[in-house]
C-alpha cells in the first residue's frame, strides 16, 4: 500500500472543512501538523512559521487560525485576554500556568461539570471549556 502523502491529506482536510488550499494555507496545515500537539497564540506562530520561511503578516496568521478554528481545524481556547488555537481537536479540558502563561491539556479523565444551567431562552449550550488555574508549589 503506497503511503498517503501528508500534503494531499491537508488539501483533503481543507476542503472538507470548507475552506479552499490555497499553498499560503497549505503551509499553515503543514506547520501545524509537523508541530504536533501544542497551544499556539498568533505571535508564536507567526514566528514559527517565519523560522519555516513562511512569510505572512501577524494579521494574516490571526485572521488564518481563527478560520481554521472555525472550520474545527483547531481549538480556540481564551484565557483572560489571551487566545490560544489548541491542535488537539479531541474533547479536552486545560491547566492554565498563571505564572509562566503556559497552557497544557489535561490528559485521562476529564473534568466533569455538573448542575449544569439552563440556557438562557431560545439558546443552546453549544459547548464548556474548563480551565483549571494552576501555579508551581
Ligand atoms: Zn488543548
Amino acid at each position: 500500500m503506497a503511503a498517503i502523502e501528508p500534503v494531499r491529506v491537508d488539501s483533503d482536510r481543507l476542503r472538507e472543512a470548507g475552506i479552499r488550499p490555497t499553498s499560503q494555507r497549505l503551509g499553515v496545515m503543514r506547520a501545524i501538523r509537523e508541530g504536533g500537539r501544542r497551544h499556539l497564540t498568533p505571535e508564536s506562530f507567526h514566528r514559527e512559521l517565519s523560522d519555516a520561511g513562511i512569510r505572512m503578516s501577524l494579521a494574516t496568521v490571526y485572521n488564518t487560525l481563527n478560520n481554521f478554528a472555525e472550520a474545527g481545524l483547531l481549538r480556540r481556547v481564551g484565557v483572560g485576554d489571551r487566545t490560544w488555537f489548541c491542535t488537539n481537536t479531541g474533547e479536552h479540558h486545560h491547566f492554565y500556568d498563571v505564572v509562566s502563561g503556559q497552557l497544557e491539556d489535561i490528559h485521562g479523565p476529564q473534568p466533569q461539570v455538573i448542575d449544569l444551567p439552563q440556557a438562557p431562552p431560545g439558546m443552546a449550550i453549544q459547548g464548556i471549556d474548563v480551565v483549571i488555574k494552576v501555579r508551581r508549589i
